[in-house]
């Protein structure tokens, strides 16, 4: 009886440690990912890919600018075979951390790259005092330079895992289908506002890209970057501008301090509001929620400047796959 009960017991050991041994090969591929925006377009493009593990650094609401790795963002980080980050300096508190990384032999790719090489980056942006002339970051903002992302992380997947080469490329495409939809009901949804109103004017400076898209002129109190914050004659200069041109509505982003927010109901003054809601710029909403992907984030701050500016929404089209914007319509 006790050398059966002993071997019961060895044999559950066996069957725990081959399952630990099971899933520890299991996960060929463990990705660890920086912004928001980048873990949701990795986890989309590894969809249906069996044995991928997909670990993101930053949540929603955390600003990428300034953002320090944790002690566990950096044990994450030891055990990644990928590094997939936004890139462009937007993190600029990782960039020695990536370099480390990349030293030690470890895969690190910036989802921007395909967009900087096609040259679709605006440039001369200042993030802070040390780095002049870099690229403005926030190339996210225009959906086709978002297909682009995905296109080229798709291809960097498959030249780590080939086997799903086709699962990637597939996943990219879909994607870009979606993308292609919410663009052009973007396009379609913000027409609504007269051209000579069209003027987003923003906490920081992350809405270049979003301006180009969208036909819309911004102008951000800060810079591209938040590490320095905005003088009194930052303020008052935009204050200004917002009086002259008649804007009635300013804007707040989710990543912002508090001093900023301060700072925009400053700029705002008695002339103009504040927006319905902040617009997400740097970061997407809590994950589940209908901000906390890419493409609602997108749909949320179109539908947030349409209704700050007083404008009816345009329906979604039928084959955009977009559930859960109610709560925003207030339907
Ligand atoms: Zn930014």
């Amino acid at each position: 009886m006790k050398h059966y009960l002993v071997l019961v017991l060895a044999l559950a050991a066996l069957l725990m440690s081959g399952i630990g041994m099971a899933a520890a090969q299991d996960t060929r591929l463990n990705i660890v990912t920086t912004t928001t925006q980048v873990t949701d377009l990795t986890q989309i493009l590894t969809e249906g890919v069996s044995g991928v593990a997909v670990t993101g650094l930053m949540g929603a609401g955390v600003d990428p600018h300034v953002y320090q790795p944790t002690a566990s963002d950096v044990s994450a980080l030891n055990a990644a075979n990928a590094v997939f980050y936004s890139g462009l300096f937007l993190e600029g508190e990782l960039s020695d951390t990536l370099d480390a990384l990349e030293a030690r032999g470890v895969f690190t790719y910036a989802v921007s790259s395909p967009v900087d090489e096609a040259g679709f980056t605006f440039g001369g942006a200042t993030l802070s005092a040390e780095l002049t002339d870099v690229d403005d970051p926030h190339f996210w903002f225009d959906p086709r330079n978002w297909q682009l992302a995905a296109e080229g992380l798709a291809e960097t997947l498959a030249q780590l895992d080939p086997a799903n080469a086709a699962t990637y490329a597939a996943n990219a495409q879909a994607y870009s289908a979606q993308l292609d939809l919410l663009y052009s009901w973007g396009q379609e949804a913000l027409a609504v506002v007269p051209e000579a109103q069209r003027y987003l004017i923003t906490s920081h400076d992350a809405f270049q890209y979003f301006g180009d898209a969208f036909g819309w002129q911004v102008r951000g109190l800060q810079g591209t970057g938040t590490l320095t914050e905005a003088s009194a004659a930052d303020i008052q200069s935009l204050a200004g501008f917002v009086a002259a041109q008649g804007i009635p509505v300013v804007f707040v982003e989710s990543s912002a301090s508090s001093s900023a927010v301060q700072a925009m109901q400053q700029v705002a003054g008695g002339a103009a509001g504040i927006g319905v809601r902040p617009l997400y710029a740097d970061a997407m909403g809590e994950p589940n929620s209908f901000g906390g992907s890419y493409m609602g984030m997108l749909a949320t701050d179109i539908i947030t400047i349409l209704q700050s500016f007083g404008y009816d929404v345009l329906p979604f089209p039928a084959d955009l796959d977009l559930q859960g914007a109610q709560a925003l319509l207030g339907s």
